[in-house]
């Protein structure tokens, strides 16, 4: 008996349930975009600070930064940046 082959269809349903496995194991973000601090408009307000519900957001030097490892992409951030400094980017 011959092995069938899969259809393209079947190919992408495969790569979609390795990739949600990965998702729901941690080992992969299920999003698309990215929040980051522009240096050169951040004044270090510290608002930001206190509307992160994942606590990454933390003082560097002149600015302020933030720990993609952690994030959550909630958008709390840009809500309250009073200069815009903050952005959600997709990648
Ligand atoms: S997007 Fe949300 S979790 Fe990420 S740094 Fe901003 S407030 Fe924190
Ligand atoms: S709220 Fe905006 S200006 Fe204030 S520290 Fe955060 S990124 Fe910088």
């Amino acid at each position: 008996m011959s092995e069938e082959k899969k259809t393209p269809e079947q190919e992408a349903a495969e790569l979609n349930s390795q990739q949600l496995e990965g998702v729901a194991g941690g080992k992969a973000e299920p999003t698309r975009t990215e929040c980051i601090i522009d240096a050169t408009l951040c004044t270090c307000c510290g608002k930001c600070v206190f509307v992160c519900p994942k606590k990454c957001i933390s003082r560097y030097g002149d600015t302020y930064v933030i720990n993609k490892v952690f994030c959550n992409n909630c958008g709390n951030c840009v809500k309250v940046c009073p200069v815009q400094a903050v952005k959600l980017v997709e990648f």
